[in-house]
C-alpha cells in the first residue's frame, strides 16, 4: 500500500515534465506504472515509435493532443498508454464509472484497439468494454454502465447515450477521437457533435488522424483545449 502510494506520487511528478520525457526511447524509461510496463513487455513492445515519442509524454502530462501520423505508425499505443496511466494515477476503480472513451470509425478498428488494450492493460484493475453494434442492444446495455474504459463506434455510442439507463459519462477523464479524418469522411460529424455535447467540458482530449484536413482542424477546435500539435511526416 505504502509503496504504491509512493509510486503514484513519483509518477505524477515525473509525468508533469513532458519535455524531459520526450527523450525516452524505451517504454521502460517512461514514467509509467510497472503494471503497464509489464503489459507492454508481454506484448513485445520495447522501443517507442516516432509518434509515440512525441505524443505519449504530453498525454501522460494530461495535455490535449492533436496528433497526425500515417497509418501503421503506432497511434494506438500513443493514446492507450496515457489512458491507462491517467486512470491509474487517479486510483480509478469500479465505482468511479466511465473514465475513458475511445471513439473509432469502424467496428474492425474498434476491435483491434480493444485487443491491444486487453493485452497491455491486463495487470490493471480496470474494466473495459466494446460498443460497436451488430449485437443485441440489451446485452450491451447490461454491461456498458459498469465499464471504466469503452471503445466505441459513434452511432452505437450515441444510441446508448440516448437509450441506456444508468449510462453516465459525468466522470469522464479522457476522450480519444481515433482516425478522426475517417470518422468525418464516413459522415459521423453530427453524431460526434452530439456525443461531445454529452461529455464533461473538464476533460483531456486526444485526437489522432492520418491526415490533417480542414474538417479535422474544425473538429479539433471544437473538442480540444489549447492542444499540443504533434506530427510525424514521411521521409522524402
Ligand atoms: P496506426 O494506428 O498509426 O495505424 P497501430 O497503432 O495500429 O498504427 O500500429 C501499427 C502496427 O505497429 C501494429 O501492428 C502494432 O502492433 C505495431 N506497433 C505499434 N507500436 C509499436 C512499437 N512501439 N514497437 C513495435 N511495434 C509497434
Ligand atoms: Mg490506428
Amino acid at each position: 500500500r505504502q509503496n504504491e502510494e509512493k509510486e503514484l506520487q513519483e509518477l505524477e511528478k515525473k509525468a508533469s515534465d513532458p519535455q524531459t520525457n520526450s527523450n525516452c526511447k524505451l517504454f521502460s524509461e517512461l514514467p509509467i506504472s510497472t503494471k503497464t510496463i509489464e503489459g507492454l513487455k508481454r506484448a513485445n513492445f520495447v522501443e517507442l515509435t516516432d509518434i509515440q515519442r512525441k505524443a505519449i509524454p504530453l498525454g501522460l502530462a494530461k495535455r490535449d493532443v492533436l496528433g497526425a501520423a500515417k497509418t501503421g505508425s503506432g497511434k494506438t499505443l500513443a493514446f492507450l498508454i496515457p489512458i491507462l496511466e491517467v486512470l491509474y494515477r487517479a486510483k480509478w476503480n469500479q465505482e468511479d464509472g466511465l473514465g475513458a472513451l475511445v471513439i473509432s470509425p469502424t467496428r474492425e478498428l474498434a476491435v483491434q484497439i480493444f485487443e491491444v488494450l486487453k493485452k497491455i492493460g491486463k495487470q490493471h484493475m480496470l474494466s473495459a468494454g466494446l460498443i460497436i453494434g451488430g449485437k443485441d442492444l440489451n446485452v450491451e446495455q447490461e454491461r456498458v454502465a459498469k465499464m471504466n474504459i469503452l471503445v466505441a463506434t459513434p452511432g452505437r455510442l450515441l444510441q446508448h447515450m440516448d437509450q441506456t439507463a444508468g449510462f453516465d459519462c459525468d466522470n469522464l477523464q479522457v476522450l480519444v477521437l481515433d482516425e478522426a479524418d475517417r470518422i468525418l469522411d464516413m459522415g459521423f460529424q453530427k453524431e460526434l457533435n452530439a456525443i461531445v455535447e454529452n461529455l464533461p467540458k473538464q476533460r483531456q482530449t486526444l485526437l489522432f488522424s492520418a491526415t490533417q484536413t480542414k474538417s479535422v482542424k474544425d473538429l479539433a477546435r471544437l473538442s480540444l483545449r489549447d492542444p499540443e500539435y504533434v506530427a510525424v511526416h514521411e521521409k522524402a
